[in-house]
């Protein structure tokens, strides 16, 4: 086995070890093999990223939004010119595909560029007041130091969901990676230089210990949380951050359903679907993980995803033939294994799937399992690829189930009658709605939970709003 390859921390535009000198090693989970070696951080890091983000932020708030969004620009240039070997680091950190994952870094370049514009459009108001004597105006000015905290699943995807606005609003950032995927955002760091970002405007900590993400939240010099995670974290994430009165924008967990009506175009559902929840091994917040079907379609739709599924060619993630990958690390792999036995113990019935012996490592088989509503596995967040299906019989039942749960993130509604998609669409509780497609996602579209599934939303023209403080002038005349 090759050693692994050497990551460093970005603080005050240096690249540096833990001040410990302590590193961790990131797993492959495909070969099984530790490829990378990270800083393991210590509170004295966060200290050092959070003190540099403050000092960088005078001088970083200052600049104009057409300054800002050079920086942007250049930025997500950059991306694109690195694509393949920011990917390449994702696949060996969390098994997902290359090829999705390559489509997946290329995109956040349109998301830098998207940004860019928007850095420019930030203005303040004129506003009428009842007195003839005053002139009142706002301005809009940046929160301050933005502590941005990701998952494992998407490191750099939503990494710059954050990224993006809080630079775009003249913010400076402390990001910290999860600690099971963090070399894709250490070496996205090593570009942000060569985009022309002064020194501590962005800075990296990456460290084993969850409590580093604690301690970056209570930290007094952090004057904004944006989180993405678990639904239990993120709970964690708002207690630490109202203490503080500071805002938090979280994006949290799923259980999204799709609704199959017996008018649908059962061929692209099944192939909406089953993309819909086994893209990125089932590890995406949006996967569409309950199946809700009605009745009169029901054993033609199943029979439809699990001839599909059961097609799905596992393997070598890096290889160009290989459909779906490995789970991406131990932990998650064991919480499926727990997820089917509960299933199994409950009374699901396996349609087909299951855990992938003959292939070892973290293979899991797209798994499709008939269930009754109060099961387990339907009603809590797999992370995993899974799907359970429910019958239904009729619209009124239909909208019922899909609303029966705490997450509120995605749904998908599966109809030729156009009147039925925009009806259901409109009592679904949910973020976001596709109707006859699933998963697409943009950088001015917003995205965001109702529920459990989280506050605030990213992506779209308001979105530089929860980075940004109004201030009202008052001048008398
Ligand atoms: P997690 O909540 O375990 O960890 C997320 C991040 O928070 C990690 O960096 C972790 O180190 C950090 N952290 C842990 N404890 C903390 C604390 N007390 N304070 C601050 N930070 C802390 O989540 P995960 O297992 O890495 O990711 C999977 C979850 O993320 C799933 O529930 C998934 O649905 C969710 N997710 C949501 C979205 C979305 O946009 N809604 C997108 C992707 C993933």
């Amino acid at each position: 086995m090759a050693s692994p390859q050497r990551f460093r921390m970005l603080l005050a535009g240096r690249s540096v070890d833990a001040r410990s000198g302590r590193t961790f090693t990131s797993e492959n989970p495909y070969t099984g093999d530790d490829w990378a070696e990270v800083p393991d951080a210590g509170p004295e890091d966060v200290d050092a990223a959070v003190e540099a983000a403050r000092a960088a932020f005078p001088g970083w708030s200052a600049t104009t939004g057409f300054a800002r969004a050079e920086a942007l620009r250049r930025l997500g240039d950059l991306v694109l010119e690195n694509a393949d070997e920011l990917a390449r680091l994702e696949v060996n950190d969390s098994g997902k595909l290359h090829r999705e994952m390559l489509g997946q870094v290329r995109a956040l370049a349109t998301w830098y560029h998207y940004y860019a514009g928007l850095a420019q459009t930030v203005e303040g108001r004129q506003i009428p007041v009842p007195n003839p004597d005053y002139l009142v105006y706002t301005r809009r000015e940046p929160v301050g130091v933005v502590a941005a905290i990701t998952p494992w699943n998407s490191p750099l995807l939503l990494m710059t969901w954050k990224l993006a606005p809080a630079l775009a609003a003249g913010c400076t950032v402390v990001v910290k990676p999860s600690e099971h995927s963090p070399a894709a955002t250490l070496a996205f760091a090593e570009l942000l230089a060569r985009a022309g970002l002064p020194p501590g405007v962005v800075n990296v900590v990456t460290g084993r210990s969850r409590a580093l993400g604690e301690h970056l939240v209570a930290h007094p010099g952090v004057d904004k949380v944006a989180f993405t995670g678990s639904t239990a974290t993120g709970r964690a994430v708002a207690r630490a951050a109202a203490e503080r009165l500071i805002p938090a924008t979280l994006e949290l967990g799923g259980k999204s359903p799709q609704l199959v009506f017996p008018d649908a175009d059962l061929t692209s559902a099944a192939n909406g679907l089953v993309a819909g929840v086994f893209a990125a091994t089932g590890q995406s917040c949006m996967a569409g993980s309950r199946l809700l079907v009605h009745e009169s379609v029901h054993d033609a739709l199943v029979d439809l995803v699990a001839e599909r599924a059961s097609r799905i060619r596992l393997g070598d993630p890096l290889d160009a033939e290989t459909e779906m990958g490995p789970v991406a690390n131990r932990p998650q792999y064991d919480k499926i294994r727990r997820h089917l036995d509960t299933a199994a113990a409950e009374h699901a019935t396996l349609v087909c799937g299951g855990v992938d012996e003959a292939l070892g490592g973290y293979f899991v088989k797209p798994t499709v399992l008939s269930v009754s509503p109060g099961d387990t596995v339907f009603r809590e967040e797999v992370f995993g690829p899974v799907l359970s299906v429910v019958p239904f019989a009729d619209e009124e039942e239909a909208v019922a189930l899909a609303n029966d749960t705490p997450y509120g993130l995605a749904a998908g509604v599966w109809t030729t009658d156009v009147h039925r998609a925009h009806r259901v669409a409109a009592r679904l509780r949910a973020g976001s709605v596709w109707i006859n497609a699933y998963r697409a996602v943009a950088p001015s579209v917003p995205f965001g939970g109702f529920g459990d599934s989280g506050l605030g939303r990213e992506n779209g023209v308001d979105s530089l709003g929860p980075y940004l403080e109004e201030k009202a002038v008052w001048t008398e005349l």
